[in-house]
């Protein structure tokens, strides 16, 4: 199996307020918004679908995201 290193997103549950800026911002779409607890935040649903771009990390007006290096199994 191979595996390949790039950045992903990680979500700061605790600064995300859910309002969907990042998931608009996202060219392949693999960001969504999930439910849990009765408030919404987003998501990262594709690892592999992502790009590392860092698109949704600038556009979050909250601060929530950041981008860290991964190691994916593909
Ligand atoms: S843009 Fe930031 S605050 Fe808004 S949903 Fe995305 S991570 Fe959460
Ligand atoms: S880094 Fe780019 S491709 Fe990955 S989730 Fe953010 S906007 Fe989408």
């Amino acid at each position: 199996m191979a595996s390949e290193r790039k950045a992903l997103p990680v979500i700061d549950k605790t600064r995300c307020t859910g309002c969907g800026w990042c998931v608009a911002a996202c060219p392949p779409h693999v960001l969504s918004l999930e439910v849990e607890k009765w408030k919404k935040f987003s998501h990262l649903h594709d690892e592999a679908g992502c790009t590392g771009c860092a698109r949704c990390a600038v556009k979050c007006p909250f601060e929530a995201i950041t981008m860290a290096r991964a190691t994916l199994q593909v």
